[in-house]
């Protein structure tokens, strides 16, 4: 889950990284409110997408004229394809210099990776394209944790130096603490800045904590309200649901051969209407996965593609097969099998006249047909 930037901030702030004076205002008159003697500021559209300055998400008032002006032309607007329903209103910095500074995972070394760069103010994608080489990258385990020698070894090989670097590498130690904390996939700082005065102020923040681990930090915002209601109750089953815009319903043991479903489904003129994992811990859930596929009014067929493992395919046609019992698969539905259980939940699905397949190509081309008789 993305925390919007004044939210980051919240956290960031509570941990001990400056960010500046400001506040959080939805309408101009809260917007005058925050404002008080502020001076010059810095309005900044709330989305959940980077690249703001760039899409003129970005705004700065030296009066309060100017400040209902920057609000009123910030509220509402749309940047790729997210609408703005609240401002952040900051004190303006006076800028010496942008820095870089972010803590992400390394998933296929197992361990977290620390970013640092002298270059800060450009998005992190364009500074690793453009200018590879003026970002310092070092692997941290995260047994260990980052020592502020390290992250000041860091940031003195990312070009910071004198006053700047003691200050910086602090704020990075906080960052890479909040970063574990938090359970977070990513928590950067893009631009921490320099100001001429020497101090540094977190200028922007980004966060995300890993979906599964919201529900252990009460303090940050537990309604994520991007999800649609379909995706809202299947996680109250546990159930990894995405919903979409065709008409197939799909339902896959593993998130690799859901996507494969999705480009089989499409590669024979099918859209898919959502995309559904029945594993792990929930593959004893494909009652309630079908019920939740059906409740998309746009669903004309289901697809059920499993391959079994520890997830077994007898467990979950059995669950399917009380499904159809209860009569509560009121729409055509194909399923292929293979694998684990394959043999005696093909045998459970058959009894009960459901199509099935062996191969999710011949299955995959049989139910959009279906869906397209409608
Ligand atoms: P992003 O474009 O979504 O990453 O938004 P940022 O918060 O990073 O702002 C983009 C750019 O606006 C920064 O890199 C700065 O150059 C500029 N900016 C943001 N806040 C201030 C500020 O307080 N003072 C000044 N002078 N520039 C700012
Ligand atoms: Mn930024």
């Amino acid at each position: 889950m993305r925390l919007f930037e004044y939210e980051a901030k919240e956290v960031f702030a509570k941990n001990g990284i400056p960010i500046p004076k400001g506040g959080v205002a939805t309408t101009p008159a809260e917007a005058e409110g925050v404002y008080g003697d502020l001076g010059s500021v810095v309005v900044k559209s709330q989305v959940l997408v980077g690249g703001r300055g760039k899409a003129g998400g970005i705004k700065f008032a030296d009066t309060p004229a100017e400040l209902k002006e920057s609000v009123a032309a910030l509220l509402g607007f749309e940047i790729r394809g997210f609408k703005v329903g609240s401002v952040l209103i900051e004190e303006k910095l006076d800028i010496e210099k942008e820095l870089y500074v972010g803590v992400t995972v390394e998933r296929s070394q197992g361990k977290a990776v620390v970013l640092a760069s002298g270059k800060g103010g450009i998005d992190i994608e364009e500074l690793a394209r453009n200018y590879p080489d003026q970002i310092v990258k070092e692997l941290i385990d995260v047994r260990r944790g980052l020592r502020p020698y390290e992250a000041a070894d860091i940031l003195r090989r990312a070009g910071v130096s004198g006053k700047a670097l003691n200050r910086a590498a602090g704020i990075l130690v906080k960052l890479y603490d909040i970063f574990w904390a938090y359970d977070a996939e990513v928590t950067e700082i893009n631009p921490l800045v320099v100001t001429k005065d020497g101090s540094l102020v977190a200028a922007d923040a980004k966060m995300n904590i890993d979906d599964e681990a919201v529900g252990r930090h009460p303090e940050v915002r537990q309604e994520d309200s991007f999800l649609t209601e379909l995706e809202k109750e299947a996680r109250t089953h546990n159930l990894g649901y995405v919903e979409m815009g065709g008409t197939i319903g799909v339902i896959g043991n593993g998130a690799g051969l859901n996507m494969t479903t999705l480009d089989i489904l499409r590669y024979y003129g099918g859209e898919p209407a959502n995309f559904l994992e029945v594993s792990g811990r929930t593959y004893m859930k494909a009652e309630e996965a079908i019920q939740i596929v059906l409740k998309n009014p746009n669903v004309k067929a289901i697809f059920g593609n499993f391959f079994g493992s520890i997830s077994r395919c007898d467990v979950i046609a059995k669950g399917l097969a009380e499904a159809i019992k209860k009569g509560k698969v009121t729409k055509p539905m194909v399923v292929s099998m293979r694998g684990n259980g394959a043999e005696e939940g093909k045998k459970i699905l058959r009894a009960l006249d459901v199509p099935i397949y062996e191969n999710d190509q011949i299955a995959g081309e049989k139910v959009v047909e279906l869906a397209k008789r409608g």
